[in-house]
């Protein structure tokens, strides 16, 4: 596995596999990779030639009260885990390579980063859209994957690839759990051991959710209530929102039939550490 630093050194290794006509398949990441990281490296190995990796702790998707100097990292380790999985190029920049001293342009899109994870974090989201705009255009990836465990960030580069008729395929990848059924997270590492065993709770509460919608309920507000009831069983959790929503459109889908796929959206904190999570029931 190549590990590249420097941005005109990425685009000038990724040129070169693409004039040879290789597809190149991008997995954006911050780090501090787990399994769920992995599967996505697996998902883009099947699909193309050349997997690119970035691994950047992006500055710009951090609010300032948020854990941004305190994000795990180790360097060492994800490129170990990288390579054993098969990743062709790591693209690990610094703060500087990617953003220089002059540095001025914004991305701002409307609407769907407002609402929900937007709205608890209102900048986190043009952050997001800005690096990953950056690392379409780096890396000219045929292919980009992301995981279903940031729902609402895969809607937002949706969104944003066909407002500006990027030429890129997304790839939603499915969520990876720990044995208690966490969603597997870096910021998993905040949680002490009380917390990680209380942490079981959010999977169980999606999973009410999936139950009542099997069972025949098919309005938003009853599954928000089922699945907060569980949340509020754990005195360690505190519920930042609760969402059922039609998969395609992202609106609340107040009223469903059994042809409709829906997603339900968990945020919330346990202890100071912040978790999300979600569930896509086909009805
Ligand atoms: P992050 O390093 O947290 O920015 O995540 C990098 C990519 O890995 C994103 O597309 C995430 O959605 C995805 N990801 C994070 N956790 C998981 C997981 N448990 N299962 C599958 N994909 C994940």
């Amino acid at each position: 596995m190549k590990i590249i630093t420097n941005i005109e050194e990425t685009q000038k290794t990724i040129a070169h596999f693409k004039s040879e006509g290789k597809t190149i398949v991008v997995v954006p990441t911050m780090g501090f990779l787990h399994e769920g990281h992995i599967s996505l490296i697996r998902i883009a190995k099947a699909k193309g030639e050349i997997v690119v990796a970035t691994l950047f702790v992006n500055p710009k998707q951090f609010g300032p009260s948020e854990d941004f100097s305190r994000y795990p990292r180790d360097l060492q380790r994800d490129s170990k885990m990288l390579e054993d999985s098969g990743c062709d190029i790591l693209f690990a920049p610094d703060s500087s390579e990617m953003y220089d001293e002059n540095f001025s342009t914004k991305v701002t899109l409307s609407g769907i980063t407002e609402i929900y994870e937007g709205k608890t974090r209102p900048t986190h989201y043009d952050g997001v859209a800005l690096v990953v705009l950056k690392l379409f255009n780096i890396t000219k990836a045929d292919i980009a994957i992301f995981g279903q465990k940031d729902y609402q960030q895969f809607m937002v580069i949706k969104r944003m690839v066909i407002d500006l008729n990027f030429d890129i395929k997304l790839i939603m990848a499915p969520i990876i759990r720990e044995e208690n059924g966490l969603a597997m997270s870096s910021r998993n590492k905040y949680l002490n051991t009380d917390e990680f065993q209380e942490s079981a709770i959010i999977f169980h509460s999606l999973k009410k959710g999936a139950d009542a919608i099997k069972n025949g309920i098919r309005k938003s507000d009853e599954i928000n209530k089922i699945v907060i009831n569980s949340l509020e069983k754990s005195k360690l959790i505190k519920i930042d929102y609760v969402a059922t929503l039609f998969h395609e459109t992202f609106l609340p889908a107040i009223s469903f039939s059994s042809s409709d796929r829906i997603v339900i959206l968990i945020a919330c904190w346990i202890g100071s550490t912040r978790l999300i999570d979600n569930m896509i029931i086909d009805v």
